[in-house]
């Protein structure tokens, strides 16, 4: 019956259809005869409106901005025309956008935030001027009749269609307006969009409000044609009004610098990219290639040629010019010009002599950083700064040529401002390098001023506490400074970071204070090492880099020496084995549990023996922490700089014991290509001595009943000074909290899938720390000190966040995840945890202990 009725609706709604047609047919039909006379009647009433408008009536109460683009702005009404010729069709130009100003509360709009380069072609189509976004992600052997299909599959972007306002045929002149091009997200998407899952009661920015965008100021050059757009986000009623950076959480302004720029015109020759040094690349596929690895990756550097191209080293035809930005203390001027010149160093082994140049921007100039022409050392202290340092570039798509490039620096990493948050939480740790949303490679946020802001402050901490001068003082700020700044301009020259750099000298030579004297700590200024501060302060000598590393200069030799012949280029290359030649970036570094597998490419460490050195620098801290009541209450003021201490120095244990997990199932990595001189192998397991060593010191330095002792007085005291109503609450020192998630930090990555995977996969190709002998030692770290009787409160936290990991692998969300072996140890190890917490102790140890049994016997009856 209920098939027949719906076979009855379907029939009448065909019948429906079928009418509603012949109805729509005449009715178009109607339509179509009643336009026609409508438009007869226009014509015939009002023969004027056939004359075209000409341009310069179109443009008679607007001002003329000449340059690339000619713009005509409305002396009254503000708004926008634009003329484009018609030797511009079909021709390619620049888009380039960056964030002129902007808030955190929006997600990565900060001042200078660099919004990646796209290449555009300019066509007409009927009446109408097409701004088309190119794509320029593949390469095609025009020799290879594969060429001729390198359209297929592969979309272009129509950004914005826009009739014809007026020309002029005779100058070949096209008016359109230009409202719609930028005062909308039409060039760049600006407002980002939600991501599922994010917090119903987050800060959301309001719709673009188009009436009270605006433009802010108009530049045009020859080259290149340059807008600032305020964007306003309105919003009539918003259910969180953001942070104090917004006046107004119902209207937010964003300023965007919008430039469109002629593609230049130069004997530029593209470099290659290479895995075995880091730059910055565009990626790009060659699709008629035959070989496994179709890579035609552009890198990104500048356009420098020898004005002398005989000389071995000659001044450059146009050199890298930066100018310090009027805002810049004036203290800190000449250590920010050296840190930025020491780069010549690179560049004279490259045959350029002064390739960069450092200028100061005079207090009365006309021009700002927004402006494309100058690159900029800038300074910023910015509510809750989102990088320490920030150095951008941006590039011509088609070839990798980098145009230009700014350097945002931010105050607070040279003060003891601290947000607690954001270090001490140590979700800093779990942060991977934050990927750009769009895949812009040219994307050069850099944490390495946070870090280097708690290094900087623990190593004063640790100058302070030893009573040292204010000179050492002085040194640490400025040898933080220049090191900053040098790996900041790295970035700019194409150089991404080099996490594996701190391998280069080993823990005698870091306190060896002559044999360190003047040169950079590490093989590259590109990584994010730690800060030099020696357990044994009679030792100390240099904290940072005070010049370039070697693998910087050969690196920067790869990527400007020009090269006689490609052999030459490739001679160069198989130089990658030497020692001061290691390699590895955020994508190999194992800041993140679980995340890689190279222990040596790992940021806040120094040294080539990680293990001692991180040792050291726990018991430094260690050391430290028995003094800081009497080196840190002053007399007259508040609690907090102690509080601020204890904070510190507890972080840098928690750091230097994620340093030590990553060498548990570590497999060392060898980039070097077959049979180049000096290679290893490129997978090459730790050995078991090394993971031993790491996991006794867990043991002994995170693990231990005693491991987070603080002298139990120092408690009282850590507190903070009370602010009005807006200081966090309840305020109390979460102490075992903290310790655990020290501890589970190291955990997550010593029980991740991946690490006991590749445990137990290689111990197929060398590993000896086998996957159950691994688990077992684990385990007695854990429990057999005390699981016999008394088991104090910091290990209770710890035995039942671990036994309830080891649950979790057998039955919890992560559990298909685990490898079946691994399943198998976990399920030994809680039956082994469940026979030794059979024992009693103290009320509390035996509420603990039945605890865990509980816990262990509800989770086997679970397992099938
Ligand atoms: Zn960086």
């Amino acid at each position: 019956m209920t098939q027949n009725k719906s076979r009855v609706t379907h029939c009448m709604c065909v019948a429906l259809a079928f009418f509603v047609f012949l109805f729509s047919q005449h009715m178009e039909a109607q339509n179509k005869k009643n336009k026609n006379k409508k438009e007869q009647t226009k014509e015939t009433s009002t023969p004027s409106a056939k004359k075209e408008k000409t341009i310069t009536e179109l443009v008679k109460s607007s001002k003329k901005i000449e340059g690339l683009f000619p713009i005509y702005q409305d002396t009254i009404t503000g708004s926008l025309q634009m003329i484009i010729s018609d030797n511009q069709l079909d021709q390619e130009f620049i888009y380039f956008s960056q964030i002129s100003n902007g808030v955190l509360d929006a997600g990565r709009m900060n001042r200078g935030a660099y919004m990646g380069s796209k290449v555009f072609k300019i066509e007409k189509y009927f009446d109408k001027i097409e701004f088309v976004i190119q794509n320029t992600s593949f390469y095609f052997d025009p020799k290879n009749p594969l060429s001729k299909s390198k359209d297929a599959n592969i979309s272009n972007g129509t950004i914005a269609s826009i009739t014809i306002a007026a020309q002029d045929k005779s100058k070949g002149l096209f008016l359109i307006k230009a409202d719609d091009l930028f005062l909308g997200e039409t060039l760049a998407q600006i407002k980002k969009p939600s991501k599922p899952g994010e917090s119903p009661t987050a800060f959301k920015l309001g719709g673009l409000n188009k009436d009270k965008t605006k433009i802010n100021s108009i530049k045009n050059y020859d080259e290149n044609t340059n807008l600032e757009v305020e964007y306003v986000y309105s919003s009539p009623s918003v259910l969180n009004n953001g942070s104090n950076a917004l006046a107004d959480g119902r209207n937010v302004s964003i300023k965007v610098f919008h430039s469109l720029m002629s593609i230049p015109d130069n004997d530029y020759e593209a470099r290659y990219d290479d895995p075995r040094v880091g730059y910055f690349t565009t990626e790009v596929d060659d699709k008629t290639a035959t070989n496994s690895t179709p890579y035609k990756d552009l890198i990104h550097r500048w356009h420098l040629k020898k004005k002398d191209p005989n000389a071995a080293i000659s001044e450059p035809i146009e050199p890298i010019t930066w100018w310090i930005e009027n805002s810049t203390p004036l203290e800190w001027r000449e250590t920010i010009t050296n840190g930025v010149l020491q780069w010549n160093i690179a560049f004279e082994k490259a045959g350029f002599k002064n390739a960069i140049v450092v200028k100061v921007q005079p207090d009365d100039a006309t021009w700002d950083a927004g402006d494309l022409n100058y690159n900029v050392l800038r300074w910023t202290s910015s509510p809750k700064p989102p990088f320490g340092g920030y150095g951008p570039s941006f590039v011509n798509p088609k070839t990798g040529q980098i145009l230009g490039a700014d350097i945002m620096l931010e105050f607070a990493h040279f003060t003891n401002r601290v947000f607690y948050d954001k270090i001490y939480s140590l979700a800093s740790l779990d942060t991977p390098f934050e990927t750009p949303e769009d895949n812009e490679s040219t994307y050069a946020y850099c944490s390495l001023g946070h870090q280097l802001q708690e290094d900087i402050m623990f190593a004063s901490a640790a100058a302070t506490a030893y009573a040292h001068s204010d000179y050492e003082m002085e040194r640490i700020k400025k040898e933080s400074m220049m090191a900053l700044i040098m790996h900041e301009v790295g970035h700019t020259l194409g150089l991404n970071h080099n996490m594996k750099a701190s391998q280069l000298f080993s823990p005698e030579q870091l306190n060896d204070a002559a044999f360190i004297e003047g040169k950079c700590l590490t093989a590259s200024v590109m990584d994010y090492a730690a800060l030099n501060v020696t357990k044994d302060r009679s030792k100390q000598g240099q904290y940072d880099d005070v010049t370039v590393g070697p693998y910087d200069v050969w690196a920067i030799q790869l990527g400007y020496k020009p090269f006689a012949s490609e052999s030459e280029h490739q001679a160069l290359l198989n130089e990658s084995t030497k020692p001061e030649h290691i390699f590895g970036n955020d994508a190999d570094d194992m800041r993140s549990p679980g995340k890689a597998i190279d222990p040596r490419v790992m940021t806040s460490d120094q040294s080539n023996d990680q293990i001692t050195w991180s040792i050291d620098r726990i018991e430094l801290s260690n050391n430290l922490m028995k003094t800081v009541k009497n080196k840190f209450i002053k007399s007259g003021e508040s609690y907090q700089e102690l509080r601020r201490v204890y904070y510190l120095l507890s972080g840098q244990k928690a750091t230097s014991a994620n340093i030590i997990s990553r060498f548990i199932g570590g497999v060392y990595i060898d980039r070097a290509m077959a049979d180049q001189i000096g290679e290893t192998q490129p997978y090459t397991p730790v050995s078991l001595k090394d993971q031993k060593r790491a996991m006794s010191a867990l043991s002994k330095y995170v693990f231990a009943p005693d491991a987070f002792d603080a002298p139990n007085d120092l408690y009282n005291y850590l507190a903070m000074q009370r602010r009005g109503f807006n200081f966090r609450t309840p305020e109390d020192p979460k102490i075992h909290n903290q310790v655990l998630t020290y501890q589970k930090n190291v955990l997550n990555h010593i029980l991740h899938y991946h690490t006991l995977q590749r445990i137990s996969d290689s111990e197929l190709y060398g590993n000896e720390y086998k996957l159950s002998a691994f688990m077992t030692d684990l385990n007695h770290a854990i429990f057999k000190a005390d699981i016999y009787g008394n088991v104090n409160s910091f290990r209770q936290n710890l035995q039942l966040e671990y036994t309830g990991m080891l649950i979790g692998m057998l039955t919890g969300k992560q559990s298909s995840s685990y490898s079946n072996t691994s399943k198998s140890m976990a399920l030994y190890n809680l039956k082994n945890i469940r026979t030794m917490a059979s024992a009693s102790g103290d009320i509390a140890s035996t509420a603990h202990k039945q605890h865990l049994r509980t816990l262990i016997d509800n989770a086997l009856k679970e397992i099938k």
